[in-house]
């Protein structure tokens, strides 16, 4: 007889053959799993195995597009061709292989059978044998083959510590346990019985029906599942089983539809308990996964040490992280799951506060070349400007010049709203380090905003040539630095730096590369922060002799998560906007608003105006957001504005043809900007009145609200039309709350309250520290990590005593980047 495999093959490249039409066997590939199945297991393959290409089996025929299919396909053979175990009793074993160590003579090979290679190994490690082994690769775990591991990895599973911080994504609480008499309609209950009776049949639609009756002494239910015609092999009467599931009503009689359900012969996983539901991706099943997920956690967790000291564990009455892990994936009760959630989130928040703290103590621990407050530059620079400073500009100022007149370096943060002014209170910092004889990096996150910032300290501190002879003629030595700089030009900078003959570079990640070297800097500006990690603000210090850092922020941030990213910080705010601003009118719109919309800025456009229109959102990549940028500028120019002048912007332009793009803008030869997001941060067109943003309801407030700033910078009355996808979006709390405030705060505190930190700044880098359980909200809890951190780096300011290894060790694996998002 021609086994399963080479039967599936041959219809797999008949099917290929035939251009993916699901015409290779009758009735479809999916109605074709569970015949598949059945012979496959007769064969004695691995249940998992099995189990996983039957999924994909059934799942192929519901795909809608050809390109689908013929990925699903190729996915299909691969997975037939890659590992073949046989034997079912992988999915059955107590627990997963030993880590690799114990048979050093024989690693395992990546395309060896799982099953083979679980032979290899011997049944159990020595449980001494501390953390080892925990960042093996997950394929150690027998029934992880290359394809699984190639799936796994798509939810950032790659080695044993990744699994056992792989939390679930909610949990169905499966615990209350109740007779067949008590069951009520619409109750999530577990029930537990003996099959007296099991039916299949098809509808007239062509599904299958398994209908099952289970009694339990108090009463009988029945049970129906659809489109599982294999079940009827596994449920057979007489059979113990546990169902849990939400009690359903038909033809007034209560029902289940669909449970989940196990035979109770088993140690209960997915019914009858407080069920983990983690995040699945294509071709892992949530009961294989859950599976998979026991049995690492049973095998591993007890060998993970814990970095917590037990005196700070003690103390504060947390769990050990042994059983705040078995308890947060597979909780005893609701009240155990809360512990071991406090645990975990009390041990995120305290790894980086120790983390930050720890980065402040060694800035600051070391000394910093003191520019002295100069009182005449100062003057000269202020007198230069075309307006006097606001109150709160001369008081963050002085704060900054304060700070930068020690010996230490200063750690600041300079966080004001968008247009609050930061750039010139930055730019009187420069003044005065230019003034010193030292050198200035100031460090922008897109070279849009790197090289209007270069235009500004351009004209704000270089020569009274440079601009017209009505700037502060500071004279200073400006040049600009990005991953566009000619190969040529960039060497010449280099040179400049090196020799100190540069006084200031502006610049984007291009000043943290390699073969950048300063001659004395001493103060390094960072703009726009939140897109930049707090490693990358460290390794833009290790480029000076310890450079006073200045950060800027226009993202008003609430204090748990300033705590967070910028823990090592000093906070200074500007919080008052310079004279003679008018508010931007913030309308909400649905999508069939969007004519009139067009009618708007084709009206401020006639009246001497300018417009931005964003494009939505799209997650995926860049690349696939720049497509839809340039249709919808196509679109606009041919079919809405034909007789206007439109340009268009994306994040895959090179920079000197974004530069080409948003010079013509701001010269006026554009009439209407179409821009995806990167035209968020700092562009500075004063003429352009109206902001038109689709798809509005899928960015952050935080970043809807940069977008507004973009107008209303000039004397003229500005517009901000915010189109969501649908009316329902157009309604959010979210949207309502940007048309009625324009405090930046207050947005910030109800984006994150609404949708998490990630959400808030944008899920794009946002440079937020991966956090899994602890929430961005619980200001307690940050305290008490932050007050403990403190306390441990007074008590061991170089956290030398060995309780403290391992948490070292933590903290450093977050420092490295890994527990950095960006
Ligand atoms: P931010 O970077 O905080 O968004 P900018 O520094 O770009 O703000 O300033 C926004 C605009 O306001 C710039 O055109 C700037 O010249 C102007 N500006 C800054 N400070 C003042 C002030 N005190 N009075 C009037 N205009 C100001
Ligand atoms: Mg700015």
């Amino acid at each position: 007889m021609t086994s399963a495999i080479e039967k599936l093959d041959r219809i797999l490249r008949l099917e290929q053959e035939q251009s993916f039409r699901d015409k290779a066997v009758i009735g479809g590939l999916a109605r074709y799993a569970d015949t598949w199945r059945d012979q496959a297991n007769s064969e004695s393959h691995s249940e998992s195995w099995v189990e996983d290409i039957a999924e994909q089996l059934q799942n192929y025929s519901g795909l809608a597009t050809e390109a689908e299919r013929q990925t699903s396909l190729g996915a299909l053979r691969e997975s037939l061709h890659s590992a073949r175990p046989s034997g079912k009793t992988i999915e059955n074993e107590a627990g997963p292989s030993s880590p690799p160590e114990p048979a050093p003579q024989h690693p395992p090979r990546r395309d060896e059978p799982a099953e083979r290679r679980a032979r290899l190994d011997t049944p159990k490690p020595q449980s001494g044998a501390a953390d080892a082994g925990l960042d093996s690769p997950i394929t150690v775990i027998s029934g992880i083959g290359p394809t699984q591991s190639r799936r796994l990895a798509r939810l950032g599973l790659r080695t044993i510590r990744d699994m056992l911080y792989f939390f679930p994504r909610r949990y169905d609480d499966f615990s209350t346990l109740k007779t067949i008499s008590q069951l009520q309609y619409g109750e999530e209950v577990t029930i537990m019985g003996q099959i007296t009776a099991v039916s299949t049949r098809r509808s007239k639609g062509g599904q299958s029906i398994t209908q099952v009756v289970v009694e339990d002494g108090s009463g009988s239910v029945e049970v129906t599942w659809f489109n599982q015609p294999h079940l009827a092999k596994q449920l057979k009467p007489a059979r113990q089983i546990v169902l849990s599931g939400r009690v359903n009503e038909f033809l007034g009689r209560l029902t289940f539809q669909s449970p989940q359900w196990e035979p109770l012969d088993r140690q209960l996983l997915h019914t009858a308990r407080i069920v983990p539901i983690y995040p699945l991706t294509e071709g892992i099943s949530a009961r294989w996964l859950r599976k998979l997920m026991k049995r690492t956690v049973d095998y591993w967790s007890h060998r993970i040490p814990d970095h917590l000291p037990s005196e700070v564990r003690s103390r504060l009455d947390l769990w050990d992280l042994e059983v705040a892990l078995r308890q947060i994936h597979f909780p005893d009760d609701m009240t155990s799951l809360e512990t071991a959630r406090h645990r975990l989130a009390f041990d995120e928040l305290f790894v980086v506060q120790v983390g930050v703290l720890r980065q402040r103590q060694r800035w600051q621990s070391e000394s910093a070349r003191s520019i002295p407050a100069d009182a005449a530059v100062l003057q000269r620079f202020t007198a230069s400007l075309p307006f006097a400073l606001t109150g709160a500009q001369e008081r963050t100022l002085s704060e900054i010049v304060e700070d930068m007149s020690q010996e230490r370096p200063m750690s600041r943060l300079l966080q004001g709203d968008v247009g609050s002014g930061k750039t010139v209170v930055a730019a009187a910092a420069m003044a005065l380090t230019t003034a010193a004889g030292a050198q200035t990096a100031l460090m922008a996150p897109t070279e849009i905003l790197a090289e209007q910032h270069f235009r500004t300290v351009s004209y704000l501190l270089g020569s009274a040539d440079d601009n017209g002879g009505d700037g502060p003629s500071l004279n200073a030595s400006v040049h600009l630095l990005t991953g566009s700089t000619p190969a040529a030009e960039k060497e010449a900078i280099y040179r400049g730096l090196a020799d100190g003959s540069i006084d200031v570079v502006v610049g984007t990640h291009a000043l943290i590369q390699t073969g950048v070297e300063f001659d004395k800097l001493a103060l390094a500006i960072v703009d726009e922060q939140h897109r930049f990690g707090v490693a990358q603000r460290a390794e833009l210090r290790q480029k000076g002799f310890n450079p006073h850092m200045l950060v800027m922020t226009a993202t008003p941030i609430p204090r748990s998560l300033a705590l967070t990213l910028y823990g090592d910080l000093d906070l200074s705010i500007i919080d008052e906007m310079p004279p003679g601003r008018q508010p931007v009118e913030t309308h909400v719109l649905e999508p069939t608003a969007r004519e009139r919309a067009y009618g708007f800025v084709h009206n401020q456009v006639k009246a001497g105006h300018q417009a931005f229109i964003i494009c939505p959102l799209v997650e995926e990549s860049e690349k696939i957001e720049a497509k839809a940028a340039i249709a919808e500028h196509r679109r606009l120019q041919q079919q809405v504005f034909p007789k206007l002048r439109l340009g268009l912007l994306h994040g895959r332009m090179k920079g000197e043809e974004k530069e080409e793009v948003m010079g013509r803008f701001s010269s006026g030869e554009l009439d209407i900007l179409v821009s995806t997001s990167v035209v968020e941060v700092g562009i500075d067109v004063p003429n352009a009145t109206v902001m038109l943003v689709e798809g509005a309801n899928r960015f952050g407030l935080a970043q809807l609200h940069q977008f507004r700033g973009r107008v209303g910078r000039g004397e003229s009355a500005s517009y901000c039309l915010l189109i969501a996808d649908s009316s329902t979006a157009a309604s959010e709390d979210r949207l309502k709350a940007i048309e009625a405030t324009h405090d930046g705060f207050v947005l910030a505190e109800t984006d994150l309250e609404l949708r998490g930190p990630g959400e808030f700044f944008g899920t794009r880098q946002s440079g937020l520290p991966d956090l899994r359980v602890a929430g961005f909200a619980d200001l307690r809890l940050l305290e008490l990590a932050r007050a403990e951190a403190k306390g441990q780096l007074e008590a061991d300011p170089q956290l030398t005593s060995p309780e403290l290894r391992l948490l070292v060790q933590q903290v450093d694996r977050f420092w490295s980047g890994e527990g950095d998002i960006s």
